[in-house]
C-alpha cells in the first residue's frame, strides 16, 4: 500500500484564492453586467520590456543554427548572468556579492520553498505572521511543525507584525535557528530600516541563526535609506541569504527567472560543532534537482541588467508605484490606515471591521476584490491587501466606486 506523507495533510487547504474565487463567481452570477476591477492578485500586467523581448528573439535565433545551438546550460546560471547580476545588483550598491555565489533558478518560489531543505529537522524556524504562505507551508511539508490548531501550526516561533511594531517584526524572545524575513514586504508593504535589519543580522550571528531574505520587491524601494539587500549590513555574509526574482522587477511573472545569493562565507553546523558550506550544500542540491533556466529567458534578464533595460524597468516600477500612491491616498483620505504602497506594490488597509466582512463589502458594494489579510496569517485579520499590479485608470475608477460605495 502506498503511503501518504503524513506532513501534508497537516497543511490547511489553500482557501484564501479559491474562496475569493467563489465569492466573485456568485457575486459576477448575481449581478451579470457589473464589471468586477480586480486590485487582488499579485501579477504584474505591463509587457516586458524592450530590451528584454530584443534579447529573447535574439536568443532563439541562436538556438536555430547549429553553431549558437544551445543544450543544457550550468544548473547554477550562465557565467554572462550571474556577473551582470553581480554588478548591477549588489557591487554597484557596496554589497560584496561575487558572482559564483549567485544560483540562477526559474523562481524565487521555489528557491524560497526549497532552501529548507538543507538544514536539520529539528531546527526552531521563526515566521513573520502574515506571511507570504510558502515558507510556512514547506516547513509544514517537511515536517518541522505539529498540527495547526486555531490556525497556529505546533513548533513555529511566529513573529508577530502589527500596527503596534509597524509591521516589522522584534526579535523573538525565545532562541530561534532560522528565520524569514521578506522585505518589501507582501502582503503588509512594509520595509524594513537599515537599523532594524542590522539589528536581526546581529541577532543572528550572536545566535548563530540564519536569516532567509526575501528580497523579491526591492525594486520597488525608491527611499535611498532603506537597504534594498541583506548584503548592504555589515556582517551579513556569515548569516544570511537572499532571495530575488525578475517578476516583479522585469515582468517576468510568466517568463521565469530569479535567483538566489548563498555566500560562501555562511554555514550550518552538524552535532560536533564542525560546519558545512551553505554554498556547497546548495550546489549540490541544485545539481541533483535543478537542471537551470533556459538559455533565451537568462539572456532576457541579463538585458534587464543593462542600461536600457534598467530604464525600462525603472519606468515599470513607476507606473505601479503611481498606481499604489493613488490607492494609499484615496484609502487615507476615506479614513483608513494604511502601509506600504511607498517603496512598495501592496497597501494594507486596516478595515476597521473583519477582513472578509470588508472584502465583501469592497465587492458586493463596488464590484473591486481585495485580498482578505486573515488568509495570510491571524496577524492579518482586520486588514485587507490591494494591489497596485493594475492599469491605472481601473485603479482609478475602483477607488471612485469604493469612495461613492463607502459614502452611502
Ligand atoms: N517572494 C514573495 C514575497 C512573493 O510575493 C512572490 C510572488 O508573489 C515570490 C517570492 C515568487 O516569486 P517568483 O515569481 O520569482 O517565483
Amino acid at each position: 500500500m502506498i503511503k501518504v506523507n503524513r506532513n501534508y495533510l497537516k497543511l490547511k487547504s489553500s482557501y484564501l484564492f479559491s474562496e475569493i474565487s467563489k465569492r466573485v463567481a456568485s457575486f459576477e452570477a448575481a449581478s451579470p453586467g457589473t464589471p468586477i476591477i480586480k486590485l487582488g492578485i499579485g501579477d504584474v500586467t505591463l509587457p516586458l520590456p524592450r530590451a528584454c523581448i530584443d534579447a529573447l528573439h535574439r536568443a532563439v535565433g541562436e538556438l536555430a543554427e547549429k553553431e549558437t545551438f544551445k543544450g543544457y546550460g550550468p544548473e547554477q546560471g550562465y557565467e554572462f548572468l550571474r556577473e551582470a547580476i553581480a554588478a548591477e545588483d549588489f557591487r554597484s550598491r557596496g554589497a560584496r556579492v561575487s558572482a559564483d555565489e549567485i544560483f540562477v533558478s526559474d523562481g524565487a518560489k521555489c528557491d524560497t520553498a526549497n532552501f529548507q531543505e538543507l538544514f536539520s529537522n529539528d531546527i526552531r524556524v521563526a515566521i513573520p505572521d502574515p506571511v507570504y504562505p510558502v515558507y510556512l507551508d514547506t516547513n509544514v511539508m517537511a515536517g518541522r511543525t505539529g498540527q495547526a490548531i486555531n490556525g497556529r501550526y505546533e513548533g513555529i516561533a511566529y513573529l508577530e507584525c502589527t500596527r503596534e511594531n509597524g509591521f516589522v517584526p522584534g526579535l523573538p524572545e525565545e532562541p530561534v535557528d532560522l528565520v524569514y524575513l521578506c522585505f518589501p514586504n507582501n502582503p503588509t508593504g512594509a520595509t524594513i530600516t537599515r537599523e532594524a535589519l542590522a539589528a536581526w543580522v546581529r541577532y543572528a550571528r550572536e545566535n548563530r541563526a540564519l536569516i532567509l531574505f526575501d528580497a523579491a520587491y526591492e525594486v520597488f524601494i525608491r527611499d535611498p535609506g532603506l537597504p534594498r539587500s541583506i548584503f548592504e549590513i555589515d556582517g551579513a555574509r556569515e548569516v544570511a541569504v537572499e532571495f530575488r526574482s525578475f517578476s516583479k522587477t522585469a515582468g517576468f511573472t510568466g517568463t521565469r527567472c530569479a535567483y538566489t545569493v548563498v555566500p560562501r562565507d555562511c554555514f550550518a553546523f552538524d552535532d560536533s560543532g564542525e560546519k558545512h558550506s551553505l554554498h556547497a550544500l546548495w550546489n549540490r542540491r541544485q545539481t541533483t534537482k535543478f537542471n537551470g533556466v533556459s538559455y533565451p529567458v537568462q539572456r532576457a534578464a541579463q538585458a534587464a541588467l543593462s542600461g536600457e533595460g534598467k530604464a525600462e524597468v525603472a519606468s515599470l516600477v513607476d507606473y505601479y508605484l503611481n498606481n499604489a500612491r493613488h490607492v494609499r491616498e484615496r484609502m487615507a483620505a476615506l479614513g483608513f490606515a494604511c502601509t506600504g504602497g511607498e517603496n512598495s506594490p501592496y497597501i494594507w488597509v486596516n478595515a476597521g471591521m473583519g477582513s472578509w466582512e470588508f472584502f465583501d463589502l469592497l465587492l458586493e458594494k463596488a464590484g473591486v476584490v481585495c485580498t482578505p489579510g486573515a488568509g495570510f496569517g491571524k496577524c492579518g485579520e482586520g486588514y485587507v491587501r490591494i494591489s497596485a499590479f493594475n492599469d491605472f485608470d481601473r485603479v482609478q475608477e475602483a477607488m471612485e466606486r469604493i469612495g461613492r460605495a463607502l459614502a452611502v
